[in-house]
């Protein structure tokens, strides 16, 4: 189950999370972008920290909504919109109690599917859509064994990892790096390595547990 206290460690760790890892984010958008990928999320992590200390959610869904909304307003690049839409959508989709396992998958899958009608990217384009949706299959799989949301998380951010390491061989299809078109292959995409860094802050909070 994941309650209030839990989503915000949940947010708190990946702004750790991307702290530690924001020179690795922008050296990645760097070589097929603008080098701004760190920065982005460090500007937009900062912000929500700052507001969730006068957040008043009265659920973890409205919470989110609000993580999003900081994101959104915060980040200039790309990725603010996306990941914005996804925590607002997830938020959106989540009950008024403190969800369970599943519902939460079910929130999360809401908010990929809202990534991907704001980006229109679709497996395979090289995007943080390469991370995300081999982590939720991997979330799924772990629960339908009868694992709970720590193991579930734990397997989806080793997904997620593995999924942003094997968009090195693509070839970006969306966003800034499609510009390069076959110049894009051969490097690991930012949002793919920031995707992995949401589930294991994901994994990491609900291991505190
Ligand atoms: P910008 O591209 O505006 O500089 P960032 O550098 O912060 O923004 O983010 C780049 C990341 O955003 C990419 O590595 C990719 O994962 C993700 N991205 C870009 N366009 C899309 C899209 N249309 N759909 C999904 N993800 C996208
Ligand atoms: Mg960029």
């Amino acid at each position: 189950m994941m309650d209030i206290a839990l989503a915000r460690h949940w947010v708190e760790a990946l702004a750790a999370a991307v702290d530690a890892h924001q020179e690795r984010l922008t050296q990645l958008d760097s070589a097929i972008g603008d080098a701004d990928h760190g920065a982005n999320m460090h500007r937009g992590l900062t912000a929500v920290l700052a507001a969730q200390t006068s957040y008043r959610p009265e659920s973890v869904g409205q919470l989110l909504v609000e993580v999003g909304t900081t994101l959104i307003s915060s980040v200039g690049g790309a990725s603010g919109p996306l990941y914005g839409t996804a925590f607002r959508a997830t938020g959106q989709a989540l009950p008024a109690a403190d969800p369970d396992a599943a519902e939460l998958l079910t929130a999360l899958r809401a908010g990929l599917d809202a990534v991907r009608e704001l980006g229109a990217a679709a497996p395979g384009d090289k995007t943080m859509v390469d991370a995300f949706l081999p982590a939720l299959d991997a979330f799924e799989e772990e629960l339908r064994a009868g694992g709970d949301l720590a193991a579930a998380a734990a397997r989806a951010a080793v997904a997620a990892e593995e999924g942003a390491r094997a968009t090195v061989p693509l070839q970006a299809r969306k966003g800034r790096a499609s510009y390069l078109g076959p110049r894009s292959i051969g490097h690991q995409d930012p949002g793919a390595t920031s995707t992995a860094l949401l589930f294991g802050a994901l994994a990491e909070a609900a291991a505190a547990r």
